[in-house]
């Protein structure tokens, strides 16, 4: 199955994986008409400015995920642009990751990071799902897929319950943990709307948050995740946390 989605939102594309996901898009045999490169302050992304100066499919797009006036200001503008056709493809990569442990962990450290890893993508979701709805009715017999209609929530392997050992990560680890949670929700809700949901743990890859002893480079690591997002079809696509890089599933 090849990837071939008419449109595409990411958040966080100003730097790392998300900036890398902007570039491998372009870089597709077949690719996005749109690409909508998400980030915080538009005025000061240089590397994604550069690559939109060059590509006119790709807008640079206001959006804090924590500011709903922010995130309906960027719909409106995404909705304006891609007219009847919708939104194909949501990816979900804005985040948050301070490593705290017990002693250091806070209130506000806490809220911070549920705000922009778990509440800021649900509210994006939102937000967009009257355009993945719109893309997801102008093909009612394909599958579920990231070219039909998609939500790609970009999780750690640090979410997982099953796999911790080694504790410490106390506002990050379940940040990610409710993203996963509330991707398997997304899945149960919108697949009768034909809209795909699904979590992907991206590797240790080497950028801000992963830091440079991460064990890959965002251009490994995207390139696998865009092939698993290729793979991923209807029911045995949905509702899932994969390891973008190893392969499988993630418990
Ligand atoms: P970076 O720290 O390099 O980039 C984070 C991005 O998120 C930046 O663009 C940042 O924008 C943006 N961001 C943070 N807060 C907000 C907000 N409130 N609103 C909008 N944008 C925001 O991280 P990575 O590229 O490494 O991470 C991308 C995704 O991959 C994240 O979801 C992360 O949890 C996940 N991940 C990464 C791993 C790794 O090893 N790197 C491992 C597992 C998961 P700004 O420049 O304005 O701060």
């Amino acid at each position: 199955m090849a990837l071939c989605p008419k449109s595409v939102l990411v958040t966080g594309a100003n730097r790392g994986i998300g900036l890398e996901f902007v570039r491998q898009f372009l870089a597709l045999k077949t690719p996005p008409k749109f690409i909508f490169a998400c980030c915080r302050v538009p005025e000061n992304v240089a590397d994604l400015n550069s690559i939109a100066e060059k590509s006119p499919s790709v807008h640079v797009v206001k959006i804090d995920v924590t500011d709903d006036s922010i995130i309906g200001g960027a719909r409106a503008y995404v909705e304006s642009t891609v007219g009847a056709d919708g939104l194909n493809l949501l990816i979900n990569n804005a985040a948050v990751g301070v490593q705290k442990r017990l002693q250091e962990v806070t209130r506000e450290e806490m809220r911070r990071h549920y705000e922009a890893n778990a509440i800021g993508p649900l509210m994006v979701a939102r937000a967009f799902l009257p355009l993945l709805k719109q893309a997801a009715s102008l093909s009612p017999a394909a599958p579920m897929s990231c070219s039909r209609a998609a939500i790609i929530n970009i999780s750690s392997v640090l979410a997982s319950i099953s796999e911790n050992s080694s504790g410490g990560g106390y506002a990050y680890r379940p940040s990610k943990a409710a993203l996963n949670m509330l991707t398997t929700n997304l899945a149960l809700e919108l697949k009768e709307d034909g809209i795909l949901a699904t979590a992907v743990h991206p590797g240790w890859v080497k950028t801000e948050m992963g830091g440079p002893n991460a064990l890959i480079d965002t251009g490994e690591s995207i390139t696998a995740m865009m092939s698993l997002l290729a793979k991923l079809q209807g029911e045995e696509g949905t509702g899932k946390f994969y390891n973008g890089v190893r392969g499988g599933l993630i418990v």
